[in-house]
């Protein structure tokens, strides 16, 4: 008899910081997959403003009591680093055209890389779909309460960022 798969997703991205956006994309995943690893990956296009560490702290802490939920880093190639942890599934968030536009190239590289890993998308609600992590690190660096688009659990005077940024 054949084992009984896991159905495992990675959800790589910068998260720098982790919002409700990216919160909401997360918990409808869980209503598909067995287990979502959020990994904090490098942007080569994106300074980051929060480190690698920080970044990971502020997510465990929004999922500390979901164990389905599991909080890594990488480095790489995202196909590769879905291998190394028998991911069969790269979990994306939309909120625009623009994103789409973004997405299918990546998941299309990625398909021709690693045909047996499936990108899945799920929209956002349209009350998150404005929700963008540049524009609430704008918020934070300039000293105003970007609380309202970050998870309720997390307060963002807990965590510091790169001031010189
Ligand atoms: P990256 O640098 O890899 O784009 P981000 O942290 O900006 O990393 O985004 C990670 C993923 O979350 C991307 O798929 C992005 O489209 C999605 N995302 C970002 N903001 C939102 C949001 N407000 N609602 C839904 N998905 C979002």
């Amino acid at each position: 008899m054949q084992p009984i798969m896991k159905k495992i997703a990675v959800f790589p991205g910068s998260f720098d910081p982790f919002t409700l956006g990216h919160e909401g994309i997360v918990k409808r995943a869980l209503s598909l997959f067995d287990e979502v690893i959020i990994s904090v990956g490098a942007n080569a296009l994106k300074k980051s403003f929060y480190s690698v560490d920080t970044r990971k702290e502020m997510i465990m802490k929004v999922f500390r009591n979901e164990p389905r939920v599991i909080v890594d880093h990488y480095e790489g190639l995202t196909v590769d680093y879905c291998k190394k942890k028998k991911a069969g599934f790269i979990l994306r968030g939309l909120r625009t055209a623009a994103d789409f536009e973004f997405e299918r190239a990546i998941a299309q590289v990625n398909k021709a890389m690693a045909p047996e890993i499936e990108s899945v998308f799920i929209l956002t609600i349209p009350e998150h779909s404005h929700i963008n992590s540049t524009i609430v690190k704008d918020i934070i660096r300039s000293g105003g309460d970007a609380s309202q688009f970050v998870p309720a659990s997390l307060n963002l005077k807990d965590y510091k960022g790169d001031e010189d940024l």
